[in-house]
């Protein structure tokens, strides 16, 4: 990523550990709160942008900070065999420490930051977010965050729904807005398969009908499409949810992390998709609701509602991706590809200031140039060629 903001990061944290106060005696500082030193010994751009909480900062490419997608566990009741498989995530994986993650009040810090940066939209993620302790708790904290010019946060939660059933009405008193459920199949055995912990389909229903209950809308489903493992299950699930208040997406399968053996072979082009399920339930495409959008967005023609696709593989839509996202020990990657984070609770914990972890922010991501979707081909011999390692969607979220 950017290796010059990492070196900063580094020496921030241990500058704050060496020399006693954060930049006590450090001059001259600029509006950053950074010392020129600092800056001219680790250069990112010869010459900073001052750091302002205007609530836009854009990338290399012209792209503005809008998501920020927060991990809150690495850890999962599930082995969804895409994702966690037991090969690796088994009884001697070692997980994070709870002293590891970030608290609650640090992912608060952070959240109020990249809002003042333009974020819009906090997504809850994981591991199973469910899994963490007190979740509604942080989900009130996230919920009293206002953009600059005042407006309220949309919070949303990503989840298997293997707890949604107990935690809707909790989360919705909380704050939360809406929530996304992943469910693959609606028949056991092939769900079963693919989750790999016996989970029945019937308790996932339950949960995405009780979040509906309580108002946590609009709830999308989220299906990953694997070739040979699910696919048959493409109309049926469409056919389920047509005419429901909830929207399904099926998304590409990607080659996330380095655990799941993803292979293009096994992947169903959206357009395939789109293609069965128009065969038997006649669809048309609808524009889309605002820009950066990941899923396409279609329509029943005969009014029985919406569904997405998410193209990640074949249409890669990097061009106008505008999220950033934080590990659950508080590593910033600015690309679901990436092989390493920026270390902002090192940063935190070494007693930076605001104005600090602020300016790190916008840095990182003014810097930004990835679209590894876009570069696949390249960027995966690339990777071959380096041995770096991609960072598993568990930890960095999805
Ligand atoms: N545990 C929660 C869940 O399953 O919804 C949240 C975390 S999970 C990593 C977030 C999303 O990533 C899920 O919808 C999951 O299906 C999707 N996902 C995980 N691995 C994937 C892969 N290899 N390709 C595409 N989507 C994937
Ligand atoms: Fe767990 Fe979600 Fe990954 Fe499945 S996709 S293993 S539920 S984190
Ligand atoms: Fe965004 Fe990276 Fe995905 Fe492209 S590959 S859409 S830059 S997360």
């Amino acid at each position: 990523m950017h290796p010059p903001v990492r070196v900063l990061i580094s020496t921030l944290a241990t500058t704050r550990l060496t020399s006693g106060p954060a930049y006590a005696g450090a001059a001259p500082v600029n509006k950053e709160g950074l010392s020129r030193e600092q800056w001219g010994v680790h250069p990112v751009n010869s010459q900073p942008e001052p750091v302002t909480s205007t609530g836009m900062v854009s990338d290399r490419r012209n792209r503005p900070l809008r998501d920020l997608r927060i991990s809150v566990t690495d850890r999962c009741n599930f082995r969804c065999v895409y994702c966690m498989p037991k090969q690796i995530f088994g009884r001697d994986f070692t997980f994070m420490e709870r002293d590891e993650l970030l608290t609650f009040e640090e992912i608060t810090r952070l959240a109020r930051i990249a809002v003042a940066h333009g974020v819009q939209k906090i997504r809850l993620t994981g591991g199973e977010p469910l899994l963490r302790k007190g979740l509604e708790e942080l989900v009130s904290m996230l919920s009293a965050l206002r953009t600059p010019n005042g407006q309220e946060i949309d919070i949303a939660l990503t989840t298997n729904g293997s707890a949604l059933a107990v935690k809707a009405k909790s989360l919705k008193d909380a704050g939360l807005k809406r929530v996304t459920v992943s469910l693959d199949s609606l028949e056991d055995a092939t769900f079963k398969a693919v989750n790999d912990v016996d989970f029945p389909v019937a308790k996932v229903l339950e949960g995405i009908d009780e979040a509906y209950s309580v108002g946590l809308g609009p709830i999308k489903i989220n299906m990953v499409v694997k070739g040979g493992q699910n696919d048959q299950d493409i109309v049926p699930m469409a056919r389920h949810f047509k005419g429901s208040p909830y929207i399904l997406r099926l998304i590409e399968f990607m080659d996330v992390g380095n655990s799941n053996g993803w292979q293009m072979t096994q992947v169903v082009p959206s357009a395939e998709v789109i293609s069965r399920i128009n065969a038997q339930l006649p669809v048309e495409e609808v524009a889309s609701n605002y820009p950066g959008e990941t899923s396409a967005r279609w329509r029943y023609r005969d009014g029985g509602g919406e569904i997405g696709v998410i193209s990640s593989v074949t249409q890669s839509f990097c061009h106008s991706c505008t999220r950033v996202r934080v590990s659950t020990e508080g590593k910033l990657f600015t690309c679901l590809f990436a092989t390493e984070g920026d270390d902002l609770r090192a940063l935190m914990r070494g007693g930076c200031s605001d104005e600090q972890l602020s300016s790190v922010m916008a840095h990182i991501w003014r810097e930004r140039t990835d679209r590894y979707s876009e570069l696949r081909s390249a960027k995966t011999s690339e990777l071959h060629a380096t041995g770096k390692k991609k960072i598993e969607m568990s930890y960095i979220g999805g």
